[in-house]
């Protein structure tokens, strides 16, 4: 039982500091994607500027102002079924990560766009001179 809605809480949607700023109108949109897809986990939404900062986040992130969430997701199917409900519900600002979506309302930017993050991987260590 959540206490913003039929399924999530205020608490999914903090600061690690506990500070607080969603959108509610967010949080009624995922409402609606959880009722099709089942259960998610939130891994970040509302996000301070140090918080934000501290996890890498673009100092114009849609986080620091309560329009995106980033929900955990790991596999192909929960993906697809994932983005296919966000666009449906009108989520028109996604980015794909190999283990979450983020999910973002800021019409401010960029519409109709999926974006996907550079994840970081180790240089091949160069080969030894033959
Ligand atoms: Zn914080
Ligand atoms: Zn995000």
């Amino acid at each position: 039982m959540g206490d913003l809605t039929k399924n999530f809480s205020r608490s999914e949607f903090k600061c690690r500091c506990g500070a607080e700023g969603i959108s509610f109108a967010l949080v009624e949109i995922l409402q609606k994607v959880r009722d099709a897809v089942g259960p998610m986990r939130i891994n970040s939404a509302f996000r301070c500027p140090y918080h934000n900062n501290e996890v890498g986040g673009s100092p114009k992130s849609s986080h620091l102002i309560g329009l995106a969430v980033d929900i955990h997701c790991d596999n192909s199917l929960k993906r697809y079924k994932l983005i296919s409900n966000l666009i449906k519900q009108g989520i028109r600002r996604i980015g794909i990560r190999s283990d979450f979506i983020h999910c973002d309302m800021d019409e401010n930017k960029s519409q109709d766009v999926i974006w996907v993050y550079e994840t970081y991987s180790p240089k091949q260590p160069k080969e030894k001179q033959k």
